[in-house]
């Protein structure tokens, strides 16, 4: 896909989620319909509500804003405040949901109404289930409304009042906001879960996990875990923060590092992950074993350096070139931002409700859409990486076949050489480069049934020089050779036709095989030939000689069923006759 596409479709998502909240905090909850009167008290000690009621020795100061905000305490504080009675019902909300205990006592002319709230009591045992702090006021009373409160987190007491149907209403937009945003976080979950068991890339998982423990964390800190999850379970209550937080951090260390292929940058990023990675754990124990107020501490100690880091590798990845790592430094830059205006909110630099109540759900939104977006990014990019080398590999195998083919089919060529070589040899007579005697044997059959198929004439001749022994005897066998090689190639010369095969067949004999031949023309071919070996100088070391040579012919009588053996005995007769008759001549049978 294009880059384009990925810029248009976050711009929608952020316009979107932007426009949500905005609208969203229009109907804030803490917005007070009516101005609200708050005095404060705070005391080490914990006190009971004869101690401060229309007591004189306590000193009640005026708080400026509805929204009392102390930090992280120890003391008990009270709040008063008088209330009118109104004709219609009314709710009376403090907004914020980890007060561990909250106890409300409306004193009216003649009775007192005592809530016992907190995030301490049973979720089920609120007068009115919200995930932070409501009762009922009930038209037409009046009284003066006491609270104290205890908590081991920051100790903030946003009080607001408003009508029972506002406030309802309020609320439902305030459920369809965290609904939205729980369940962009859930389907983050569940789609790269699916990811990771269709592709089992350790970083789809770990990125599922991470987004459940974000959203556990963001249930924790809204109270809506209490509320819909864990209702029974004050153990989470008390210390999901600290839990869910330090499992957070453990995720996104370890997800970094499989997102940043950290390992084949810079092992010290990557130890530095692991010392992270090592750190959540400690804090995860810490969180189960220790009490709240201390894992809380531990937890903050550990997420400031450890945000910090986070956002030092994807800058120092970035500046590396590595593109997951942009979106993966904007992404963390993102919700980083969003906690930091959080915290100014809460610390008063920035007065806006809407940061304050949604500034990190609108951060970690963004955030945790990015990530997902890196990783499907990521996963495509990696997969054509590994089609791509699939293919290089494919090409070179082909090449390297390729190569291996050509070269095998030189090889065979040479060996084919060889073979015909080693063939030729085998049927060579060495001395005079003839046939010899194995390749006439075979020939003289192959004519011989070639002849008697197709019925035509075959004749035979036998060659024998006359007197050799006398011209070995006198010039020696190397002049005898001499002579042998000149006649052979005499003898090749004459016989040019096609079905001419010239043969040594041993010692001076040689044999003419004449395919096609009449006895006649056979006759007449070893007339020929006697003469011109007879006109032939054979040239030796020792000067030129002279020799002559008997001839016997014979040719295949095919009618009489003649075999190769009697042919070749009738011309090995003729032969022995014209030997008989005075040789350098022609004798047929
Ligand atoms: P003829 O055939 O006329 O009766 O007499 P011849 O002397 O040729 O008779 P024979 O067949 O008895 O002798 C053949 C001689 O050929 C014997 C041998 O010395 C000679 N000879 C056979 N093979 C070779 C060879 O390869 N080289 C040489 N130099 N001489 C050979
Ligand atoms: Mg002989
Ligand atoms: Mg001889």
């Amino acid at each position: 896909m294009k880059r384009w596409v990925y810029l248009l479709t976050s711009a929608i998502l952020l316009t979107l989620l932007v426009g949500w909240y905005t609208a969203n905090a229009n109907t804030d909850l803490s917005n007070s319909e009516e101005p609200i009167e708050l005095w404060y008290l705070k005391s080490e000690t914990p006190l009971s509500l004869s101690d401060v009621y229309e007591n004189d020795n306590v000193q009640w100061q005026r708080l400026d804003s509805a929204r009392a905000s102390f930090g992280y305490t120890r003391d008990e504080y009270w709040l008063r405040l008088f209330i009118d009675a109104k004709d219609y019902d009314r709710v009376l909300h403090v907004g914020y949901p980890l007060i561990d205990e909250l106890d409300i006592y409306w004193v009216q002319p003649e009775t007192i109404k005592t809530y016992e709230l907190g995030d301490r009591q049973p979720y089920y045992e609120r007068p009115i289930l919200t995930s932070e702090f409501s009762v009922p006021l009930p038209a037409g009373e009046s009284g003066t409304l006491y609270m104290s409160a205890r908590t081991e987190s920051s100790m903030r007491l946003p009080v607001s009042i408003r009508s029972e149907q506002r406030f309802f209403d309020a609320q439902m937009q305030k459920r369809l906001a965290e609904g939205i945003y729980f369940g962009v976080l859930l389907c983050m979950a569940v789609y790269n879960l699916f990811g990771f068991v269709a592709s089992r890339e350790p970083e789809f998982g770990l990125y599922s996990l991470y987004t459940l423990f974000f959203g556990g964390l963001m249930l924790s800190l809204d109270g809506l875990g209490f509320r819909y999850l864990w209702p029974d379970s004050l153990f989470l209550q008390d210390k999901g923060i600290p839990i869910f937080g330090s499992l957070t951090f453990l995720t996104a260390a370890l997800f970094a590092y499989q997102l940043l292929r950290l390992k084949e940058y810079r092992t010290t990023l990557a130890r530095g992950l692991f010392v992270m990675a090592g750190l959540s754990v400690l804090t995860f124990l810490v969180a189960i074993f220790a009490s709240y107020r201390v894992s809380i501490h531990v937890l903050l100690v550990m997420a400031a350096p450890g945000c910090l880091f986070l956002l030092i590798v994807g800058a120092y990845l970035w500046r590396k070139g590595l593109v997951y790592a942009r979106m993966f430094t904007i992404a963390w830059g993102t919700l980083l931002l969003s906690v930091m205006a959080n915290s100014l909110g809460y610390l008063g630099v920035i007065d806006s409700m809407f940061i304050q109540r949604h500034a990190i759900m609108l951060g970690s939104g963004i955030e945790i859409l990015l990530l997902s977006w890196v990783l499907a990014v990521r996963y495509n990019e990696q997969r054509r990486e590994k089609l791509e080398a699939q293919e290089r590999y494919n090409e070179e195998l082909e090449g390297r076949v390729e190569e291996r083919t050509f070269e095998l089919q030189i090889a065979l060529r040479e060996l084919q050489d060889v073979n015909t070589e080693l063939e030729k040899r085998n049927f060579e007579d060495s001395l005079t480069g003839l046939y010899n005697r194995r390749y006439f044997t075979q020939q003289l059959e192959k004519e011989y049934r070639r002849a008697f198929r197709n019925q035509r004439p075959l004749s035979l001749l036998m060659v024998d020089i006359d007197h050799f022994k006398k011209v070995n005897d006198t010039h020696g066998h190397f002049i005898g050779d001499q002579i042998l090689q000149g006649l052979a190639s005499v003898l090749k010369q004459s016989a040019k036709r096609p079905g001419d095969i010239v043969c040594r067949y041993g010692g001076e004999e040689f044999a003419i095989i004449l395919a096609d031949s009449l006895q006649e023309q056979a006759e007449a071919f070893a007339e020929s030939l006697v003469k011109r070996v007879r006109k032939t100088r054979f040239a030796t070391d020792s000067g030129a000689r002279n020799i002559t040579i008997s001839v016997g012919v014979a040719e295949l009588d095919s009618a009489a069923g003649q075999s190769t053996e009697r042919l070749f005995k009738a011309a090995d007769e003729a032969l022995y006759r014209a030997k008989r008759e005075g040789r350098d001549q022609v004798v047929t049978v």
